[in-house]
């Protein structure tokens, strides 16, 4: 069976140049609503933010509209994990908040998404986002050419069991939610799970482009969805962070399409090759 009867869609070399552009944009209103953050501003001042940055990038929202959600960005604070609608909610000194924004150009889709401390948070809950992070890392670096799907899943948790042991804390990996193809579509095959055994799943093939997001939370891995049928919490009140990014591999190496160096340095720091431009 070949991949195109899984439904998988390949892109050719030429579409994935249009994808970066996507992925740019959406990289690019992640950095200035990283510079943008303070305390007191709203999650519907970010979203604002967010808004006027992608339609002056000459790109739309994928995610305004999606299923009727309001937002260009999802905003979830503290024990929000994912999906949370900005609005008019206070960011807090101390507080998280998780932003997750997508965008398409040329009919091709980027998305990604960053936690964020707003002022001073505890050590552990700066832990806990770092852990995320770098299990997100974790798992594009263990992607290979030949490899398989689960392969970046089994990283990932590998990676957020042995901070759990080093920092002495718990810490639950979602799920619930996992991680999925993209392309034509912001959700498409394959779903990209953040655990498990690898080397299961289809198989890492150039042109395949995948969304990889671990959700962490500070406990368990219950959830629920709050009554606006969008934010979901942790059902224990831990608080929860999520990083994701949308990647390709070429004949060199893997190619991070929304982070800004293509995800040069981090790839590099982790002793994989990098596989996109060197201009
Ligand atoms: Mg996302
Ligand atoms: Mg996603």
């Amino acid at each position: 069976m070949g991949l195109r009867d899984r439904g998988l869609e390949i892109k050719t070399p030429e579409q994935v140049a249009v994808m970066r552009r996507a992925g740019l944009v959406v990289g690019r209103t992640l950095a200035l609503l990283t510079d943008s953050v303070r305390p007191g501003m709203t999650t519907g001042d970010l979203d604002a933010i967010a808004e006027e940055h992608i339609l002056d990038s000459g790109a739309t929202s994928n995610f305004k509209g999606y299923h009727g959600f309001p937002g260009v960005i999802c905003t979830s604070v503290n024990d929000e994990v994912v999906h949370g609608i900005p609005g008019d909610r206070v960011l807090l000194d101390g507080d998280v908040v998780s932003i997750d924004c997508g965008a398409v150009v040329d009919g091709w889709h980027g998305d990604a998404a960053v936690t964020l401390a707003i002022g001073e948070v505890p050590a552990e809950v700066t832990r806990l986002m770092e852990t995320t992070e770098a299990s997100l890392w974790a798992g594009l670096a263990a992607a290979r050419l030949g490899g398989r799907v689960t392969d970046i899943g089994h990283a990932v948790e590998t990676h957020v069991d042995h901070r759990a042991e080093v920092d002495g804390a718990v810490y639950g990996v979602l799920e619930d939610y996992v991680g999925h193809g993209i392309g034509t579509a912001m959700h498409m095959p394959p779903n990209v799970p953040n655990y498990g055994k690898p080397g299961r799943g289809p198989r890492l093939v150039q042109g395949l482009v995948l969304a990889v997001e671990p959700m962490v939370t500070a406990g368990g891995i219950d959830c629920r969805t709050l009554e606006d049928d969008w934010t979901v919490v942790t059902e224990d009140g831990s608080w929860a962070a999520h990083f994701e990014h949308t990647f390709t591999l070429t004949p060199d190496g893997a190619w991070v399409l929304t982070a800004l160096d293509g995800g040069r340095a981090r790839l590099e720091a982790l002793g994989v090759p990098y596989g996109g431009p060197r201009d």
